[in-house]
């Protein structure tokens, strides 16, 4: 990167910081010839991700929307906050590898359920019966029944 000083077209990167608003990395960098110092900032380009949802209609993909399901599966067991982020990282990581514009909120379920599947037997049974919608209690059962086999 340019120096903004005297234009010398190499600059030394000092430090390397997340900025504040947790999308952009802070740089403080030093011109070998000048000796000044300036401030950059990298912005991490985001790709818009939409959910199609089950009636057809579309909506923006945000994270918190999948990290407040987990939370809510996981309310009051013995899951540590860390490996709920974590969870809903490799979450994320499965998403967006898929690389595609639009991704069924059914598959992003399924992603979750797999998740939390490894993470809280409670949990997911509980993600399970609200993400699926259990019509009777047989298909709970089921489900219930896969896990504790
Ligand atoms: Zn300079």
């Amino acid at each position: 990167m340019k120096c903004p000083y005297c234009n010398h077209p190499d600059t030394r990167v000092i430090d390397s910081r997340p900025a504040d608003d947790g999308c952009s990395i802070r740089r403080r960098r030093s011109c070998d010839v000048c000796g000044k110092r300036f401030t950059t900032y990298e912005k991490v380009e985001t790709i818009p991700l939409i959910v199609i949802k089950k009636d057809s209609t579309r909506e923006q993909y945000h994270r918190d929307k999948i990290e407040s399901g987990v939370l809510r599966a996981c309310y009051k067991r013995p899951v540590p906050t860390e490996k709920i982020q974590a969870a809903v990282d490799r979450i994320e990581t499965k998403i967006f590898s898929m690389e595609a514009k639009e991704i069924p909120s059914s598959k992003i379920g399924e992603i979750v359920m797999e998740e939390l599947k490894g993470l809280d037997e409670v949990a997911y049974v509980r993600f399970a019966s609200v993400y699926r919608e259990f019509k009777d209690v047989n298909t709970f059962m089921d489900e219930l029944k896969k896990i504790l086999e």
